[in-house]
């Protein structure tokens, strides 16, 4: 009998037939999705016989939730993921105007998904801008939650960033705003909360996966109390919580700023493990370390809150209206971010029969059109039969 996946303890329990809730996305989300739960429910069957199946159960989210339910995202598609915990999602299209700023966001606000993780590595066969890209393997943990993505600003010229300007000038004594009559004002909060527990999680991630290093990057050079508070607290946890990993040299805990990180991932991407990141930093830095790898269609990502045990397995991304329905896109990011969930689950069997079966059929020279270069391409449900075969 299927059931629902339950948080206790501070850990998931999973039972041999879980319930999992699935958006299937817009555009090539169409597409991507049968595919991979194709390769989701073989590489299963694969694993553990017929001891263990998912029950896939479909949740409304987008466009499709639009033209069938006139909402966007439905209550009804929230309530069921809180009750399930975990699921997987494809791209959605943005409403163009109305209320809702982005689908995305909304979920990860509404269940407090405050780790957005992406593990990044090289697969052998893809093109990449580097002389040797198999020495990136790298997992990031971006803050979710907070930063200047809370969205606390005011427009130039309004009556609120006058107020706000005033505020500044008269109670605070702050002299450095250079045109105070035409700025723009955002607010940057870092808490010690929200700093704490992503960097607790990324440490975790690490013991865990016996890896050992954790670098904390940050901008704390100029940003003295966010940026500077983030790296501070990170240190402070790891010698609080973890001194005894940190003694036996199970787990080392650095620091570099920013800019420096861009050009060490280039440089000597090997020195990184797990880097734990504020919001604004993790969004450059995740796309810059996917291109480096070649791999920004074949991005995987998932964002997690580690103390409700809520998560969301997503390919990172968007609908791809230009291939949309013609059976061309790409599943490979679709396909990582399940390997991200059945790792999540404990069923680590399934997510290596899949990153291993992915290997083997770019290893083969099978690629869809994305990633051809111009040579022989294979459609989404060739790929994803191909990868059945190699599981
Ligand atoms: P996009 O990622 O959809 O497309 C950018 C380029 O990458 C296109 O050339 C596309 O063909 C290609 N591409 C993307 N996915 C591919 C795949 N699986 N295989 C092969 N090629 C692929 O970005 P965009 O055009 O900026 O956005 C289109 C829509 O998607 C917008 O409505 C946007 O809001 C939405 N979007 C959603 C998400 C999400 O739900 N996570 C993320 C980004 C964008």
């Amino acid at each position: 009998m299927a059931n629902k996946i339950c948080f206790e303890n501070g850990q998931l329990n999973v039972s041999d037939n879980p319930v999992i809730p699935f958006i299937e996305g817009d555009g090539v989300g169409r597409d991507i999705w049968k595919n991979a739960r194709a390769v989701f429910d073989a590489a299963v069957e694969k694993a553990y016989d017929s001891q263990r199946k998912v029950t896939w159960l479909e949740v409304l989210a987008g466009k499709k939730s639009f033209d069938e339910t006139g909402s966007w995202l439905p209550e009804q598609t929230l309530s069921t993921i809180k009750e399930h915990l975990v699921a997987i999602k494809g791209p959605l299209e943005t409403p163009v105007g109305g209320g809702i700023r982005s689908l995305n966001v909304a979920l990860r606000q509404e269940l407090d998904l405050f780790a957005c993780v992406r593990p990044v590595r090289y697969f052998k066969g893809i093109e990449s801008p580097l002389k040797n890209p198999e020495k990136t393997n790298i997992t990031i943990f971006r803050e979710n939650t907070e930063d200047i993505y809370a969205g606390i600003e005011w427009e130039a010229g309004t009556a609120e960033v006058t107020k706000v300007i005033d505020f500044l000038q008269n109670e605070m004594k702050v002299s450095k705003i250079r045109f105070p009559q035409t700025s723009s004002i955002g607010i940057k909060p870092i808490s010690i909360e929200g700093s704490e527990r992503l960097i607790r999680s990324a440490i975790e991630y690490a013991l865990t996966n016996h890896l050992t290093k954790v670098t904390l990057v940050h901008k704390g050079n100029i940003q003295k109390f966010t940026e500077g508070g983030f790296r501070k607290w990170g240190y402070e946890l790891a010698k609080r919580e973890y001194a005894k990993e940190l003694e036996s040299g199970k787990l080392v805990v650095d620091d570099i700023i920013a800019d420096n990180f861009l050009q060490q991932i280039l440089l000597r991407p090997e020195r990184f493990d797990v880097v734990a990141l504020t919001n604004l930093n993790g969004d450059y830095a995740s796309d810059a370390l996917a291109a480096q790898v070649g791999g920004i269609g074949i991005s995987p990502g998932a964002n997690i809150n580690y103390l409700t045990g809520h998560a969301i397995f997503e390919a990172t991304h968007g609908t791809a209206p230009d291939i949309a329905g013609q059976d061309l896109a790409n599943p490979c990011s679709v396909l990582l971010s399940g390997c991200m969930l059945f790792d999540y689950l404990g069923w680590t069997e399934v997510s290596e029969k899949i990153s291993k079966a992915i290997e083997t059929t770019f290893a083969k020279g099978y690629f869809t059109a994305d990633l051809a270069k111009g040579k022989a391409s294979y459609s989404t449900s060739e790929f994803a039969q191909k990868v059945i075969e190699n599981l």
